[in-house]
């Protein structure tokens, strides 16, 4: 049975899998920056004997394996391959080599696990009708995001796929487990870049001021009725401020107050609406204390929703891959992914694959210098998408 023979390769090139993660994890790149990545992953594809390869997007790569009647079918697989302006902190044999850059949101171990997949995929066409897709894209990690610009450069044409999986590292879930979740499943994301004038000076005399300290610290206050009041409950926002800058001392008052923020949720017609709220709240509270807003919204990925029959059929090939005690529900989790600009055009999966091992102590969390994985997950995470790309085309 195809599945079994997956199980099987998977397994045999489990350590080769694991070194080619080595590698990426220690040679880390910024995004849009991933031009030694790329060569590696052409290299690596073209050892294993696929040919059919294409730079998009400057350092994005895409691949095709052909099985038996290569047009009957088209399924994709997307590996992201940036990493992260991190120092990384652990002590181990595949640090980075790159100082203050980091494989930190495990785009490594999703590159490493489509090259797995596709060695597999390549050594079984035989077993299969169709053709799969395979898609290394960079710069998830910033706004416009690699997804973006690698469908400008057409990687969804000629080949079109009828649907495209991703997967991704959830440190919260224990290595041997994935996580599916139908429909919505991640928020849009858009920075707000806010910057409140005012009309500094001496600190004893604030009559003769305009306190843009003040005035801000209203308006942050103010800002958060988008999401108590104007937001419908049955839609999750998360409005947040990370950074607020007044540049002043005890007895100075700043001119101005630069502040950054997030805000996200997982519905478009309100997003557009909220935004607009935003800056007439904003407006209102700073003008009426007498002092001027800029107030930026820089647009970031849009939510994304799952395909719910094409997440359904990956459910069920994960279930009879893993068994049922390895697959989890996930909930709507609030961070971004590029992968929904995907989503947006075709039928999309995106699934977590776990990582996490208490008992090793690999329990940090992505984006944190001491994040690691579990390097058991690479077998799953090659196998398993090779499993979920058969299956897909089968039906
Ligand atoms: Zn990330
Ligand atoms: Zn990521």
């Amino acid at each position: 049975m195809v599945k079994d023979k997956i199980k099987a390769l998977a397994k045999e090139y489990k350590s080769d899998i694991i070194t080619l993660r080595r590698h990426l994890h220690a040679h880390p790149e910024l995004s849009f920056q991933e031009y030694q990545t790329s060569a590696f992953v052409e290299e690596k594809l073209k050892s294993f004997g696929i040919t059919q390869l294409e730079k998009k997007a400057d350092t994005g790569i895409v691949a095709l394996i052909e099985g038996r009647n290569p047009r009957a079918k088209v399924i994709a697989l997307r590996a992201d391959m940036d990493a992260l302006p991190i120092i990384e902190q652990n002590e181990v044999s595949y640090k980075s080599t790159n100082s203050g850059v980091m494989h930190a949101c495990g785009h490594d171990v999703h590159t490493a696990s489509l090259l797995g997949a596709a060695k597999i995929l390549n050594g079984i066409r035989d077993d299969f009708e169709g053709t799969v897709k395979l898609i290394f894209q960079p710069g998830e990690e910033l706004i416009p995001g690699g997804a973006s610009l690698m469908i400008k450069d057409k990687v969804l044409e000629n080949p079109r796929p009828s649907g495209i999986i991703g997967q991704h590292v959830m440190p919260l879930i224990p290595v041997g487990k994935v996580g599916f979740r139908k429909g919505m499943y991640m928020a849009s994301a858009d920075e707000l870049y806010i910057t409140v004038k005012g009309k500094g000076g001496h600190g004893a005399m604030p009559e003769t001021l305009v306190d843009p300290v003040l005035i801000a610290s209203h308006m942050i206050v103010a800002l958060q009725q988008v999401v108590s009041r104007n937001a419908s409950p049955k839609i999750p926002s998360v409005l947040s401020f990370g950074r607020v800058e007044a540049l002043g001392a005890t007895n100075v008052i700043p001119n101005e107050v630069k502040i950054q923020g997030t805000f996200r949720t997982l519905n478009e017609e309100w997003r557009a609406k909220a935004h607009v709220q935003m800056v007439k709240i904003a407006k209102g509270i700073v003008e009426g204390m007498g002092g001027e807003v800029d107030f930026e919204v820089r647009r970031g990925y849009p939510f994304l929703k799952n395909a719910e029959a094409l997440t359904e059929r990956a459910q069920q090939a994960a279930i009879s891959y893993m068994g049922e005690e390895n697959v989890v529900d996930l909930d709507i989790w609030m961070a971004a992914e590029d992968f929904s600009y995907y989503t947006q055009e075709i039928d999309g999966c995106f699934y977590r694959l776990g990582t996490r091992n208490e008992a090793k102590g690999i329990v940090s969390g992505v984006h944190t210098p001491t994040f690691d994985i579990d390097e058991d997950a690479l077998e799953i995470g090659a196998g398993l998408m090779a499993y979920i790309a058969v299956n897909e085309l089968k039906s």
